[in-house]
């Protein structure tokens, strides 16, 4: 077989363009990331404030995350997971209104025991329920592209909708029931209760975003001949017949191929696609994308929080999830905070979202001092809307040496992290599978 001819350009150095560079790079094929940012990570990033290492937004990922979990072992080596991640089985906890905690069982078990036992909801819910989730499996976790996940839950209670479904669908889509796709919701489900227990695992990070992937793929693809520019934005790509030319400030560079996995707000900025008629395409599908933001309430109250759990479900007024970063290897006493999708609660000045967020958590555990230092990130693209019956563009190729990668070409999942490294795999793979010379 022909040796690779000429270096392939990767432009966005977030978790799709890294997956797509590790790929290519043990397959053998040079790469040249353009990150236009100076930290890699994208929209799962570290953020320095005020000498605090923070990240854009928690996040956390599924025993699950196949593609995700993979990669890091391949870019960590021999690190074990559990310096990488605090992980435990699913267990939902709002103290005082309601848990439901998985039990070590296989699958499907497991969720059916838990929602058998959960508290906060009256028997006939819990009946109500398992039938539910009996149903789901029944039809294989599928329903019709244009179903929400509001019409899905028609039969369940106004209690179990408020309590389990509608977290659970705003965490995994941020989206709001009333316009979420079902049929991406049902996929979230079937990944993560269909197979194997342990597929519903939360792990929660204990390092920063950029080091627990990009960076350690950074490393991985210099060690192997590759290339990361940060602060390097690409302004064009000028694609004919031969090789793709990306053009950055410092001028053209020619280029074997090149993956795209941008954030699909930032396709249409790259001159030189629209001209192209397979690109045109995807970028009318992405012109119709409606974006949702999701903050991250940061709370350093000085003093070990001792919460029963590090991750625990808030009634959404306005926090929905808190994070004991302190236990997770960060500052003792510092609280991250979640709010996902519009709500008109967090749509207030930062500092008066930080002030009803320390209400909230006051409320909970009265003993907490004020808090030392607040900080809000608000990502007001972080998602786009995963909406019934939305069309979205393919990871893969767009036309000959052109390959699209990003959260939003997974056709099955919607914009996770696991997405991202789906759809870079899939891209590096397209592209190796096509071997373009120069
Ligand atoms: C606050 C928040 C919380 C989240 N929580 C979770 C979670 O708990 N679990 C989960 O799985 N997912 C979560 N997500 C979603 C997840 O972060 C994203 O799906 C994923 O990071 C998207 O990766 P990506 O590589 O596709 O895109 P991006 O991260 O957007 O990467 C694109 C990169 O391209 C760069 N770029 C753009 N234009 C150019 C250019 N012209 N030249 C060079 N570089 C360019 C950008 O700077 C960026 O680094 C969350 C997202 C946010 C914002």
């Amino acid at each position: 077989m022909a040796e690779p001819s000429g270096r392939v350009a990767i432009v966005g150095g977030g978790w799709a363009g890294m997956a797509a560079a590790v790929t290519l790079c043990t397959a053998g094929w040079p790469v040249t990331v353009f990150e236009a940012a100076k930290v890699l990570g994208g929209r799962a990033r570290r953020v320095e404030v005020e000498e605090r290492r923070l990240d854009n937004g928690q996040h956390i990922l599924l025993g699950a995350y196949a593609q995700t979990l993979s990669l890091l072992r391949t870019v960590h080596g021999g690190r074990a997971e559990r310096e990488l991640f605090d992980r435990r089985r699913l267990h939902l906890e709002q103290p005082g209104v309601f848990r439901l905690k998985t039990p070590p069982l296989p699958a499907p078990w497991h969720l059916a025991v838990a929602l058998l036992g959960a508290r906060g909801l009256p028997r006939h819910d819990r009946l109500a329920t398992v039938a539910f989730v009996r149903r789901l499996r029944r039809a294989r976790f599928r329903c019709a592209s244009q179903l929400t996940v509001a019409a899905l839950l028609v039969d369940q209670s106004p209690l179990a909708v408020t309590l389990l479904w509608e977290p659970l669908c705003v965490a995994a889509l941020n989206t709001p029931i009333d316009s979420a796709s079902a049929h991406i919701f049902l996929n979230v489900l079937r990944q993560a209760f269909a197979a194997h227990a342990r597929d519903s695992d939360v792990l929660v990070p204990r390092t920063d975003l950029s080091a627990l992937f990009p960076e350690a793929a950074a490393s991985y693809v210099a060690a192997r001949g590759g290339e990361v520019r940060l602060g390097s934005t690409v302004l064009r790509l000028a694609v004919q017949d031969g090789p793709i030319g990306v053009v950055t400030e410092k001028g053209e560079e020619r280029f074997v191929a090149s993956v795209l996995a941008v954030g699909p707000h930032q396709l249409a900025a790259l001159a030189g696609l629209a001209e192209r008629s397979a690109a045109a395409a995807t970028l009318g599908q992405v012109a119709a994308f409606a974006y949702e933001p999701i903050r991250t309430t940061y709370l350093d109250y000085g003093r070990p929080l001792d919460l029963p759990l590090p991750m625990l479900k808030l009634d959404g007024n306005p926090g929905q999830w808190l994070f004991d970063r302190g236990a997770l290897g960060g500052a003792p006493g510092l609280a991250a905070v979640v709010v996902s999708t519009d709500v008109a609660a967090a749509r207030v000045e930062h500092a008066e979202l930080e002030r009803a967020i320390d209400r909230q958590l006051r409320g909970l555990w009265p003993a907490l001092p004020p808090p030392a230092w607040s900080q809000t990130i608000a990502e007001r693209r972080a998602t786009y809307a995963c909406v019934a019956g939305l069309p979205r563009p393919l990871a893969g190729a767009l036309e000959k040496r052109l390959y699209l990668a990003g959260d939003y070409t997974d056709p099955d999942l919607p914009a996770t992290l696991e997405a991202a490294t789906r759809s870079g795999v899939a891209a590096a793979r397209q592209l190796l599978a096509a071997r373009p010379q120069a």
